[in-house]
């Protein structure tokens, strides 16, 4: 796998945001005024999105988002900076794809491949996920997948996931 040493300083990452616990919406209102605090600039957001839950059936839909930042932090120093924020937001460890007050992800950092035991860079679940590739079209279509080579827009073209995914109006968030 490719990938860019030395760390440069700067970085435009793409995050993917998730909550179906305690009012999402506020949830993911908290996580991007800490984002803002510790991580850095939000360049971009995309709407919100109300989605059918995957795997475990039996919990309420997630509200997803996406949003560009830019930091000057490295892949693996966002991912501390994320786990801590999900840790001050007191998520509870729970099953894989089960409810949750804020999930946070990774999804691309720029044209940067990262395969670490703790860390995959772009998400490995990125062209498999309608929920992930929906709201990240909206603001970044024409960023491509550093090592497919397809541009956001036509991995969503492509994407086998028919779950349901509903792009909120402005300014409508479900509490
Ligand atoms: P999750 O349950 O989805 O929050 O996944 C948690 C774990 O996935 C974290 O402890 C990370 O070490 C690992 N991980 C691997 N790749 C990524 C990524 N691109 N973004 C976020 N977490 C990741």
């Amino acid at each position: 796998a490719l990938i860019e040493w030395p760390w440069k300083g700067r970085m435009i990452y793409h995050l993917g945001l998730g909550s179906n616990l305690d009012a999402p919406g506020r949830q993911l209102a908290r996580a991007r005024s800490r984002i803002q605090k510790t991580v850095g600039v939000i360049r971009k957001s995309s709407s919100l999105y109300l989605t059918e839950p995957l795997g475990v059936k039996d919990q309420p839909w997630f509200l997803n988002q996406v949003i560009e930042v830019e930091s000057d932090l490295s892949p693996l120093e966002l991912l501390t900076a994320i786990k801590e924020l999900e840790q001050s937001m007191r998520r509870k460890p729970g099953p894989r794809n089960g409810p949750r007050r804020i999930d946070i992800d990774i999804l691309l950092a720029g044209k940067t491949v990262l395969r670490k035991p703790e860390l995959t860079v772009p998400h490995p679940r990125l062209t498999g996920l309608r929920f992930v590739l929906a709201p990240l079209a909206e603001i970044a279509p024409r960023r491509r997948h550093p090592f497919l080579g397809r541009t956001v827009s036509a991995l969503l073209r492509a994407c086998p996931d028919r779950s349901i995914v509903i792009r909120l109006p402005a300014g409508v968030s479900p509490a």
